[in-house]
């Protein structure tokens, strides 16, 4: 009993170690971090030079000298390991590859109608492959392949409940891990950008994350954890009623915020693309200034109505962050003008992983595990 606590307590100390330097931005010293975590420089020393021999940490140069010898600067080898997150939708599959620090170090997107059959979960492994050879990713080094879904990951049967996005309902999990040799996370796209943003908000207050792409949803963080309530249903902003009895929505229901602001309606049911819709909304054209105006308007809603219940921050991703950055102060502007309570609109923020933090967020819960086990 006595050895395992022993054990322990070095275990315990090495992590705190380890996350002292990988909480600060710069390089740290030796007696930096026994005056910071109240440790003897002997023992600060011994995990030091356990996480140095590992190569996790390295030394990054030298501090000015205060008298002697010129203390070493250490830091973490953010290459030590990778993990990679995968966002799959109706028509693509977005990847990218993180490192321990959630450095977004390579991406891309492919098209790629989704399928729920063997030939598509091959080609998906495939596709895999090929992104992590382009990208000279060292297997070895690599945590796992998190895939993120729009759906809800039932894992006790083994199944992806996608009813709502596309016309099949569930996704055999078994058969993506039959192509993909890597340690598998399923995790649903929503809450996966959430754990990214968090991961990247320097406050420790809950946090709201709102993605707006075809599906309108997002996650409630507490603690960098989703609120998960029995149903996991928590956060599913796209299906609060915005307009009673108003446009019909994918669930069956009328009004729901999806129906009004989901990236169908300016693409897919005008039959173009994301990107000529903003083009020619920045010509001029009226028919789509009236269209981006109203959707505006229910979005302004939206934000108002989540945060009046919240009150906390709330972070704009999905696919209509990468497009939404210059009508910020817009939406700002009639969020403030509809707010019971005086406010600027602040509290809303913009995704920093723009339309790749479904990516890195799944991907992120390969890092997050191993940093528990420093
Ligand atoms: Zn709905």
């Amino acid at each position: 009993m006595v050895s395992y606590n022993t054990a322990e307590l070095r275990r315990q100390n090495r992590n705190r170690v380890f996350r002292y330097i990988y909480s600060s931005e710069t390089p740290v010293s030796k007696q930096d971090v026994a005056q910071n975590l109240s440790l003897s420089l002997p023992t600060v020393g011994q995990n030091l030079r356990e996480l140095l021999d590992i190569g996790l940490l390295e030394l990054q140069g030298t501090f000015d000298s205060t008298g002697g010898r010129k203390p070493k600067a250490i830091g973490v080898n953010s290459q030590f390991k990778f993990a990679m997150g995968l966002m799959l939708s109706n028509r693509h599959i977005h990847m990218a590859c993180v490192d321990l620090r959630a450095h977004q170090l390579c991406d891309a997107t492919i098209t790629k109608p989704f399928s729920n059959d063997d030939t598509y979960c091959r080609e998906l492994g495939e596709i895999i492959e090929q992104f992590l050879n382009e990208n000279e990713i060292d297997r070895e080094k690599l945590l796992g392949v998190g895939i993120a879904l729009p759906g809800i990951p039932d894992l006790e049967r083994g199944v992806v409940d996608l009813s709502r996005v596309v016309d099949f309902q569930e996704l055999d999990i078994a058969l993506l891990k039959k192509y993909i040799p890597y340690p598998l996370f399923l995790e649903n796209d929503a809450n996966a950008g959430g754990v990214a943003e968090w991961w990247n908000n320097s406050s420790a207050s809950p946090m709201v994350y709102l993605s707006v792409q075809k599906g309108v949803g997002g996650a409630v963080l507490v603690n960098g954890v989703d609120y998960l309530t029995h149903h996991s249903h928590s956060g599913e902003f796209g299906h609060m009623c915005i307009v009673p009895n108003g446009l019909p929505c994918r669930c069956g229901k009328k009004g729901c915020l999806e129906a009004y602001c989901s990236t169908a309606r300016l693409s897919d049911n005008l039959g173009i693309t994301r990107e000529e819709f903003f083009a020619a909304l920045e010509a001029g054209n009226k028919e789509y200034q009236l269209l981006w105006n109203e959707m505006l308007d229910h979005l302004a809603y939206a934000v108002y109505n989540i945060h009046i219940v919240l009150d906390c921050d709330i972070i704009l991703g999905g696919v209509l962050a990468q497009f939404i950055e210059p009508y910020m102060p817009d939406l700002r502007a009639r969020v403030s003008m509809i707010s019971s309570f005086p406010t600027d609109g602040s509290y809303l923020h913009f995704s920093k992983y723009r339309k790749w933090t479904s990516c890195v967020g799944v991907a992120l819960h390969f890092i997050s595990d191993f940093l528990d086990t420093i």
